[in-house]
């Protein structure tokens, strides 16, 4: 074959640049047989086929194929990779906080891949970027930013978002770190059961893991306050500068919410009294918890959209802490989380869009872009390219949910998870760890038949004398998720999840969690039901076992 007839077969890889609308058949054909491999992979289990374990060592060793294939081929070949997947739209999935993905994000993430916009440039992407500024208005205006003041770029992931963040904030309290390099005395506060993204950034931005000041956390997972007010002093006094305050709002594994109003009080406060010649920038890790913004104008007495007592309870107790969101100086927000988008689409605001110039680079060390246009975001942003794939998609579902959409969703799952907690509580085999939560998290454990549950979750939180019980129930809560989880495989029941370290006791011990974390708008009544009956199923078949 000459290259002239190899160019043939690639011509007809890509889709076709002028009109041809036999070959946009063929396009959408190619996708149809896709999805039709895909669908022979789906049973009642929430995986696609069989979770296959990969061959690491031997994927080491994979080599560039001589000769081309086909597009049916190489569809038949990628559709392999994605069995043994979770589908965690699926009402029997309730593991982590991964959602499923809608048909109109989908559909912005392949117009945005199929004419490959970069949004470095409106140059490059045109109304793509408009759609970034869209979001970034909407979002703005969700979370009660002032539209014309706010800013927003998307960025790599919720852990982008917070690099941000600090990076903004250290240019506040140490000027001119972009150009000499970051001084020792940069500090950085987050809560311990915030996100572990924060270790990373100072990392990485050169301030040091050994300069981020991690606060211990209320049993209600929220910053303690008083230690918070104690380490600032501190840090103030001993001429250290303080780079950032990150806020969490939404914690990963339990949906704390940390103070937000008190803490920017407090931050001003604190510029007051010690005459601060700048203004410690505090940064809200909102990327789970920004979606509640929804109900901050929800009217809770009326209730239009017919949610339960207990659900309001939560959903007005989420948004006691999120309607605040607009005091932080910055705001990270993944759609890939509660916004049910594909990843990456995270977005960080920021409220003064003048602090997103302290990450300016000069014209002269960009020589070859950014001559005209309007919008040029890679003047100051972190990445070169950016793919239009993550606006594209938050988009999507803004239009698609609006505010009723959302409220629905979140309303739905936060409903569900209280109905979980009300089946929960009434078992005596059984208690829930984040009890007062307001989130769709639920930690709980459970106890073999002879413990009184009502005691023991205080007496091991607190107590050293019981030590020995904890760490036996650590275990036993282990066999209890390893027997549920496969019971789920066999298609008997419900996939949880477990975490080793919900967080630690009064004395230093890690306690372990079993833990339901419920996204999909398909779970149901009967699917929370079903976890609290495998996990007592589990309790007598682990009781019988011991005894035999
Ligand atoms: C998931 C998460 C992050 C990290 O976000 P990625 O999008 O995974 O990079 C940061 N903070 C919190 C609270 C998170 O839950």
């Amino acid at each position: 074959m000459t290259h002239r007839d190899i160019l043939e077969k690639i011509r007809l890889a890509f889709p076709q640049p002028v009109s041809d609308t036999i070959h946009d058949s063929y396009f959408v054909h190619s996708m149809m047989r896709a999805l039709d491999q895909v669908d022979t992979l789906k049973t009642h289990l929430p995986f696609l086929g069989s979770i296959i374990h990969g061959d690491f060592e031997a994927a080491k060793y994979t080599t560039l194929p001589d000769t081309m294939s086909s597009v049916e081929e190489v569809t038949k070949e990628l559709v392999s990779y994605i069995e043994g997947m979770t589908i965690f739209g699926h009402p029997r999935t309730q593991q982590n906080v991964i959602g499923p993905t809608t048909i109109p994000s989908l559909i912005g993430v392949l117009l945005a891949s199929l004419y490959n916009p970069n949004l470095a440039w409106d140059e490059f992407s045109r109304l793509v970027a408009l759609a970034e500024v869209e979001v970034t208005a909407m979002t703005s205006q969700l979370i009660g930013y002032d539209p014309e003041q706010a800013s927003g770029v998307f960025t790599f992931g919720g852990t982008g978002t917070s690099l941000y963040g600090v990076k903004m904030g250290l240019e506040k309290a140490c000027p001119e770190t972009m150009q000499k390099g970051t001084s020792e005395d940069a500090v950085v506060f987050v809560s311990d059961t915030g996100h572990y993204c924060a270790a990373n950034i100072t990392g990485w931005l050169g301030i040091g893991m050994n300069n981020l000041i991690t606060i211990p956390t209320t049993p209600e997972n929220e910053i303690d306050l008083k230690l918070l007010e104690q380490e600032l002093r501190k840090a103030v006094t001993d001429g250290k500068r303080i780079a950032c305050i990150i806020v969490t709002l939404g914690t990963t594994d339990a949906f704390g919410l940390d103070n937000l109003k008190y803490i920017v009080e407090l931050r001003d406060t604190l510029v007051e009294e010690f005459k601060l010649d700048y203004l410690p920038h505090i940064h809200a890790d909102a990327v789970i918890g920004w979606a509640w913004s929804v109900f901050n104008d929800y009217d809770f007495e009326e209730n239009p959209l017919d949610f339960r007592p207990r659900t309001l309870r939560a959903l007005a107790g989420a948004c006691r802490r999120i309607q605040h969101l607009h005091l932080a100086d910055s705001v990270g927000i993944d759609f890939h989380k509660t916004g049910f988008t594909p990843y990456i689409s995270s977005l960080v605001l920021v409220r003064d869009q003048t602090d997103l110039d302290l990450l300016r680079r000069s014209p002269e060390q960009m020589p070859y872009l950014y001559h005209f246009g309007q919008y040029r975001p890679g003047m100051y942003t972190l990445e070169t390219s950016r793919a239009g794939t993550g606006p594209l998609a938050a988009l999507a579902n803004l239009r698609l949910f609006g505010v009723e959409g959302l409220r629905a969703i979140l309303g739905h799952i936060v409903e569900m998870t209280q109905i979980l907690r009300e089946h929960l509580e009434g078992h005596e085999g059984t208690t829930i760890l984040n009890r007062g939560n307001f989130g769709t998290v639920t930690l709980f454990r459970a106890y073999p038949v002879d413990v009184d549950t009502f005691e023991i979750k205080r007496q091991e939180f607190e107590d050293a004398e019981f030590r020995d019980s904890l760490i036996e129930h650590n275990a036993y809560n282990r066999d209890i998720f390893q027997y549920v989880n496969s019971e789920a495989m066999e298609g008997r029941g419900v996939f949880i999840s477990t975490t080793d370290c919900y967080r630690h006791t009064v004395y230093g011990e890690p306690i372990v969690a079993l833990k339901s974390y419920i996204l999909s708008p398909f779970v149901d009544e009967e699917d929370v039901k079903t976890v609290v009956e495998k996990v007592l199923e589990a309790r007598e078949a682990i009781g019988e076992s011991a005894t035999d």
